[in-house]
């Protein structure tokens, strides 16, 4: 297999037999790459910490930190610390499918996802099935099936389409992956344990700060950020100041940029680069610094406040939109202090 498709879709299995070879134990191989493995491990503090990471570019040391991540978290097992990492793999591989024009490495890299994917003209042909098991990304207006062609059973996309859709199969296999019950041998587990231990730490640290707000839970939000998202389903222009607050508000209850980025998806003056710069501006992971949530005060002026539609809101008692959406997440579901942060759809 050429390198640089390896490089480029390291999760491809003729790539992984190339660098992991068979036969070998995980013990061995670690071994052999205990420098891979400490590199590996300080990739995904830097992640848990929320600084900017990017990839190896070298084709031997994107697989192996690639094959040592996967195994250092199906080690971990652990739903959030997998998802932060995860969704930068995703960004990666959706960036290289952008860029890809190969028909053959696409039917390759679709294959390996349990996509079969046909070419057609300049469009993909992708069975229904597969696309709905996919398309599942939030406030997605490409990826609604009623807004596909369909043909002979097949969804026919654009390149653009299909990206999405390989990325999100990308995505959902990994993290079913990584998140299967594996019993390691004790000698491995020796192994890894010191590696391990502060992305473990970080991680906790993190979920203990956001289990004081609850699972992730849209039905808890206030009535001020309910309408926000609903003028942006609706494809209205939100002000900059209802943006700010949208902004500011999911990343405090833990929701990584990737994700607060969905709720952009529909906006009609939608352009990613100034958006994705916005976000990593107000939440202060570019050179921003991080921004608070404004008060109720603060919407209130800002004519962004639907008290009246809430009794809790209506009642006087509610002086923060963070207050609003702890005391209805915690009243609703109880909260598990060690358990990941769980998505309550
Ligand atoms: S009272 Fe506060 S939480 Fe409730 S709608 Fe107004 S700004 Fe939002």
């Amino acid at each position: 297999m050429k390198e640089d498709v390896i490089e480029k879709y390291p999760f491809l299995r003729r790539g992984l037999i190339q660098y992991l070879g068979e036969g070998i134990s995980v013990k061995s191989f670690l071994e052999e790459n205990e420098y891979f493995l400490q590199k590996s491990a300080a990739l995904l503090y830097s992640i848990m910490n929320g600084e900017e990471v990017s990839f190896p570019i070298n084709g031997e040391e994107r697989v192996k930190n690639y094959i040592i991540t996967k195994i250092i978290l199906t080690y971990i097992r652990d739903y959030f610390i997998s998802a932060r990492y995860a969704i930068k793999e995703r960004k990666v591989l959706y960036d290289t499918l952008e860029k890809e024009s190969d028909i053959r490495n696409l039917k390759s890299v679709s294959h390996e996802l349990n996509v079969e994917i046909e070419k057609q003209d300049d469009r993909y042909l992708i069975p229904i099935p597969s696309f709905l098991r996919n398309a599942v990304v939030f406030n997605d207006k490409e990826l609604k099936l009623c807004n596909q062609e369909l043909r002979e059973g097949n969804v026919v996309a654009s390149k653009h389409v299909l990206s999405k859709i390989i990325r999100e199969a990308f995505y959902r296999k990994y993290m079913t992956e990584v998140n299967e019950v594996v019993e390691f041998p004790p000698d491995v587990d020796r192994m890894l344990k010191p590696y391990v231990s502060e992305v473990v730490s970080k991680g906790r640290e993190i979920r203990q700060e956001l289990a004081n707000m609850g699972p992730l839970n849209e039905k808890s939000f206030p009535p001020c950020l309910a309408e926000i998202i609903d003028q942006m389903k609706k494809g209205a222009n939100v002000s900059h100041a209802g943006r700010f607050f949208l902004v500011t508000f999911l990343h405090r209850i833990g929701l990584p940029n990737d994700e607060i980025y969905k709720y952009f998806g529909e906006v009609p003056d939608f352009a990613e680069r100034i958006t994705r710069y916005q976000i990593e501006h107000i939440t202060g992971t570019g050179r921003g610094r991080e921004y608070s949530v404004p008060s109720c005060q603060t919407l209130g002026s800002l004519g962004l406040c639907y008290k009246e539609r809430d009794p809790l809101c209506s009642s006087g008692k509610i002086s923060h939109p963070l207050s609003f959406y702890r005391t209805r997440n915690l009243g609703n579901r109880p909260v598990s202090k060690s358990g990941p942060v769980k998505r309550v759809d």
